[in-house]
């Protein structure tokens, strides 16, 4: 790391301490030049690429956004809300990737929000998965009722979908997550 003072182009570290939740690393270091102190942070990255292709960090409070909208007079609290968003980020990062697509952010938030609320995640898929016709509904509730809730806790995501997902198109997947 370069002294932001001299710009010599080494320094030492003095001290590392976590910071937050343990999410993130401060640490204090030393130019052995010109003896000045600064600190420095790091941070796990997690950016998610959007459909336009820019990236930004990950946002739980964006998680927030779109499922409180669809918990909108459901018997759900805040803090299941809270948690849900946790258990999205930790999948996200479970994954070991330093950049996600937006898709994905919806895809995690699928399994736990059903978890939560059906009538919820029948909310939230049919915007985020571009539900255009009644069939669409029809299909996906008799995949509800096929599999229990509490049957996918242990089945992936990504076997849950309706075969009918492939024929979508990546850009209408995205439109929930994607702005
Ligand atoms: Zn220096």
């Amino acid at each position: 790391m370069i002294c932001p003072f001299c710009r010599h182009d080494d320094s030492r570290v003095v001290d590392s301490r976590p910071v937050v939740d343990g999410t993130e690393i401060r640490r204090r270091r030393e130019c052995p030049k010109c003896g000045q102190r600064f600190s420095t942070q790091e941070v796990a990255l997690l950016n998610i690429i959007k459909r336009s292709g820019a990236t930004e960090p990950f946002s739980r409070e964006k998680v927030l956004v779109g499922v409180r909208k669809a918990c909108q007079g459901r018997p759900v609290n805040e803090d299941d809300l809270v948690l849900l968003a946790q258990r999205v980020e930790e999948t996200l990062r479970g994954t070991g990737q330093a950049e996600i697509e937006a898709q994905e952010v919806g895809m995690a938030i699928l399994a736990p929000l059903r978890e939560l609320d059906e009538v919820a995640y029948l909310r939230y898929a049919s915007v985020y998965r571009n539900f255009a016709s009644l069939e669409d509904f029809e299909g996906e509730i008799a995949l509800l009722r096929a599999l229990p809730s509490n049957a996918t806790q242990a089945t992936p995501a990504s076997q849950v979908r309706t075969p009918d997902t492939s024929t979508k198109s990546p850009a209408t997947l995205n439109q929930k997550t994607g702005k």
